[in-house]
């Protein structure tokens, strides 16, 4: 089986789902361009950020909006994408000896996910796993299980990271759509350089001067760690999706690791 391309996607706001913008055509080319149907897609997002480990492993898992303050037609939306217990089960093998919990009843499909793949595979007939954020562990640890991740792409599993990489809610200015601070640029460039050179370097982020700010909590940085672990694993760099940048304090940028 061809070996599938392994992504990390900048989400943005929750209005992306149901957005048309440069953003989500990109993340649409992206899926259209793979060179098969993926079997599934896993996605590690920033919103299951939780101190467990864990894989959905429900048969119809369900649509979770993890949001308020928004119009009540996102709230509407339904991705009804099948999940995949048996898959589950090989994530939690394919991992060991890390432990992974398998989620029968928990969590299901959250905007972070959903307001991506309704762009990506807006038939929902791509069967959907999460694998949570363990809020307990450091990145050295996020990066070590991305790259045990590894064999899942070539079985035909596309792995997807969604989060941002610049994500600062306090900071936002919605009066700047389309644009990024200084220390958003900095730090997203100097991201990008890294990504797209040596991603196992990744890790040094922390200290870069402007990563306090990027980077207030690690909740939507971490799922780039999984890719940079995928992409360490093969030895191969990533490239850049998109970029941009909105509000000031969000960067957008998405990557994909194709070999
Ligand atoms: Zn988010």
């Amino acid at each position: 089986m061809t070996r599938m391309p392994a992504a990390f996607v900048g989400h943005g706001t929750p209005m992306n789902a149901l957005d048309h913008n440069r953003y989500t055509q990109a993340w649409s080319n992206f899926a259209a361009t793979l060179p098969a149907q993926p079997r599934a897609v896993l996605v590690v997002s920033a919103h299951w950020y939780v101190g467990v480990t864990a894989v959905t492993a429900m048969v119809a898992p369900r649509t979770i909006h993890d949001f308020y303050g928004f119009p009540q037609a996102l709230f509407d939306v339904r991705y009804p994408a099948p999940g995949d217990p048996d898959l589950a089960e090989r994530v939690a093998e394919v991992v060991k000896p890390t432990w992974v919990g398998l989620d029968h009843d928990g969590w299901g499909i959250d905007h972070g996910t959903w307001s991506v793949l309704v762009h990506m595979f807006p038939r929902a007939d791509v069967p959907v796993l999460q694998l949570s954020v363990n809020a307990e562990k450091p990145f050295d640890w996020h990066f070590d299980l991305g790259s045990r991740l590894s064999s899942l792409r070539d079985e035909g599993v596309l792995i997807l990271g969604s989060g941002n990489v610049v994500h600062n809610l306090r900071l936002i200015d919605w009066h700047s759509p389309g644009q990024g601070t200084d220390w958003a640029h900095r730090f997203d460039d100097d991201v990008r350089a890294v990504m797209t050179d040596e991603p196992a370097r990744l890790a040094a982020a922390s200290e870069h001067r402007d990563y306090r700010l990027a980077v207030p909590t690690p909740d939507h940085f971490l799922p780039l760690a999984y890719l940079a672990g995928l992409s360490a694993s093969t030895g191969a760099a990533t490239s850049t999706i998109v970029d941009g940048y909105e509000m000031g304090s969000l960067s957008m940028t998405a990557y994909a690791l194709t070999q």
